[in-house]
């Protein structure tokens, strides 16, 4: 299942070119009251919302996707966590680059561990990328998010993928420069998740997955998720042994070679097999 949030916060499942809406299925949410939870409650609650969209999805209304505004699929992520340089060819091209060519960046992914972006980065497709700080060198990276559906803690490489609720399309976008990763890649909108959330059961082998990103109709990013080195599972696995997962904390799996440069004006297509493609705009901010 395809699970999109559109317009004014309305759920909707995709098929094909149009969306269905079943923001109904919404009601049946438990009540969120004060303190807040630390998980997402769509995600938390995805089983019991699925029946009910199952139910009523053959009746629901049909809206065009492309006059939609796609939003972030995962409203209120916990914790945006995001893996350094993860891909191999990506490596060589950090390690190619002189400004940063001093350190080993696999044992980086050992030693600096897994990095944190802000909540308040979050936006959806439709909202676009506006760019801080444009006399600096502003870059896309594409990489495939696993979005986590169960409580998570110690969890090992085996057991792992169980708790994976699904997939979506992530652009980690950066700004290059000195200061920590978390405080570069968190400006607002500076995190873009969609076009929509795809169900786990949907995706299969998520070791072999094409993505690719252009920006203004060039290729810049193509690769394959067989390359990354560290897999979706054994990500997890690190990741719950420093931190609980919550349902709806999503993982940023980290962006191939390819890694460019985008400004005011440009468009950016990302797609990933079995999820689908997504167009952000680019904007100062
Ligand atoms: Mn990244």
């Amino acid at each position: 299942m395809k699970l999109c949030r559109f317009d004014n916060d309305r759920l909707g499942v995709v098929q094909g070119d149009v969306i269905r809406d079943v923001t109904a299925a919404l009601e049946e949410l438990p009540r969120v009251t004060y303190p807040l939870p630390r998980f997402d409650p769509l995600i938390a609650n995805l089983p019991q919302v699925r029946r009910r969209i199952e139910a009523m999805l053959s009746k629901a209304a049909t809206v065009p996707l492309a006059y939609a505004t796609l939003l972030s699929p995962i409203a209120n992520p916990g914790k945006i966590m995001a893996a350094p340089v993860n891909y191999k060819a990506h490596l060589q091209e950090v390690l190619d680059n002189a400004e940063i060519h001093h350190q080993n960046k696999i044992d980086e992914i050992h030693r600096a561990g897994i990095f944190l972006k802000a909540t308040s980065s979050l936006v959806g497709p439709a909202e676009g990328v506006a760019l801080n700080y444009l006399e600096r060198r502003n870059d896309h990276e594409i990489e495939l998010v696993a979005v986590i559906g169960k409580t998570a803690k110690k969890v090992s490489r085996a057991q792992a993928l169980q708790h994976i609720a699904g997939y979506t399309i992530g652009l980690d976008m950066t700004i290059r420069g000195p200061e920590e990763r978390s405080f570069r890649k968190s400006g607002d909108s500076y995190t873009v998740l969609g076009p929509w959330f795809v169900t786990a059961d949907e995706i299969g082998d998520i070791g072999n997955l094409g993505l690719a990103l252009s920006v203004n109709g060039e290729a810049r990013q193509q690769a394959n998720t067989r390359d990354l080195i560290l897999g979706v599972a054994e990500l997890i696995e690190f990741a719950s042994s420093f931190y609980t997962l919550h349902p709806g904390d999503v993982l940023m799996t980290g962006t191939p070679e390819g890694v460019g440069p985008v400004k005011p004006g440009d468009v950016m297509v990302a797609r990933i097999d079995r999820i689908g493609e997504m167009r952000v705009e680019v904007r100062a901010g």
